[in-house]
C-alpha cells in the first residue's frame, strides 16, 4: 500500500520557463529559495508515494506563472496514475472556449482557481460563466482560496467565504478548497459543511503544525473530517512529510486535548478514495 491512495494536490513547472518574475523573486524574499522548480522526472519519481495524482495547470499571468494545458496534458498522456487538470484565468477574453478545449481537446479533467494570482473575484460573471463549462462537464474545481507570500497577488479575492454564492450557484459541481483555506481554515470550513460536494485539501500545513491541528480539530467538531482530502501541494511538500504531519498535528490534537483526532481519521485522510468523490 502506498502513503496516500490520492493525492490531489501537485504541480509541474520550471523556474524560468514556468515560473517567473514577480513569483519566482518573492519565493526567494519570503523563503530563501525556489521552490517550484521541478522536471516532469521529479514529479513522476514523487508520484510514486500515491496511487493516484491530480496534476495542475496554472494561468496565473498577474504573478508571472504559466504552466500551460497543453505541457500538464502532454505528461500526464499514457499515465493512468496522472490526472491532469486544466487551468484558465476567467478574465481571458476567450476562457470558456480556452477551457471546452482543454477538456473535449486535450482531455484534462478538472479546473483549478486561485482568483488572487489570478486577479478576480470569485462573484464575477466572466468566473461564474466559466464556472457554467465545469459544471456543464461535470469537472471537478480546485480552488486556491487563502493567503500566499507574494504582494502581486490581490488579497481581498482570497477568502474562502467568497465562495459560498459559488457552492449555492452550482449546488452538483464537486469543488474543494486547498491547504484548508490557511489561514482561515474555520471560515473555509464553515463554507463546506453547508455543502455537501464541497472538500477541502490538507495539503502544505505541514510546515505550520499549530495551524494543522486546530484545522483537523475543528473539521472533526464540524464533523466535516469525511471532507478532508489528500494532498501535497509538490514540490512545496511530499506525500511523505505531508502523511507525517497529519499524524504530528492529529497527536498534537489529542496531546492539549483540543480534539480527539486518531491515527484512524488520520490513516482514512491518506486513504481516502477523493475520485469517487469528485466524480473523477
Ligand atoms: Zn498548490
Amino acid at each position: 500500500m502506498t502513503l496516500a491512495r490520492v493525492d490531489v494536490h501537485t504541480h509541474l513547472g520550471q523556474h524560468g520557463t514556468h515560473v517567473c518574475a514577480p513569483l519566482a523573486e518573492d519565493e526567494i524574499r519570503a523563503w530563501g529559495k525556489v521552490s517550484w522548480d521541478v522536471t516532469p522526472d521529479q514529479h513522476a519519481e514523487a508520484a510514486r508515494s500515491a496511487d493516484t495524482s491530480i496534476v495542475l495547470a496554472f494561468d496565473a499571468e498577474p504573478v508571472g506563472v504559466v504552466v500551460p494545458n497543453s505541457y500538464v496534458a502532454e505528461q500526464v498522456a499514457g499515465r493512468p496514475e496522472l490526472i491532469g487538470f486544466a487551468s484558465v484565468n476567467p478574465m481571458r477574453p476567450n476562457a470558456v472556449q480556452l477551457l471546452e478545449e482543454a477538456i473535449e481537446q486535450l482531455g484534462l479533467r478538472g479546473l483549478k482557481l486561485g482568483p488572487t494570482y489570478q486577479h478576480f473575484h470569485p462573484h464575477d460573471k466572466k468566473c461564474l460563466d466559466l464556472l457554467a463549462v465545469a459544471d456543464e462537464h461535470r469537472i471537478p474545481v480546485i480552488w486556491h482560496q487563502g493567503t500566499t507570500f507574494t504582494p502581486s497577488a490581490i488579497a481581498e479575492y482570497a477568502r474562502p467565504l467568497q465562495l459560498d454564492l459559488v457552492a449555492r450557484t452550482f449546488p452538483q459541481l464537486r469543488m474543494w478548497i486547498a491547504h484548508f483555506g490557511h489561514p482561515w481554515a474555520d471560515e473555509a470550513l464553515s463554507v463546506i459543511r453547508r455543502h455537501e460536494h464541497f472538500f477541502i485539501d490538507a495539503s502544505a500545513l505541514d510546515t505550520r503544525p499549530w495551524q494543522l491541528a486546530q484545522a483537523l480539530a475543528s473539521a472533526k467538531e464540524y464533523r466535516v473530517l469525511d471532507r478532508v482530502l489528500f494532498g501535497s501541494d509538490y514540490p512545496f511538500s511530499t506525500v511523505e512529510r505531508t502523511a507525517a504531519g497529519l499524524h504530528e498535528a492529529a497527536g498534537m490534537c489529542r496531546k492539549i486535548g483540543i480534539a480527539d483526532v486518531t491515527e484512524a481519521d488520520v490513516d482514512q485522510i491518506c486513504q481516502r478514495d477523493s475520485l469517487s468523490l469528485l466524480g473523477l
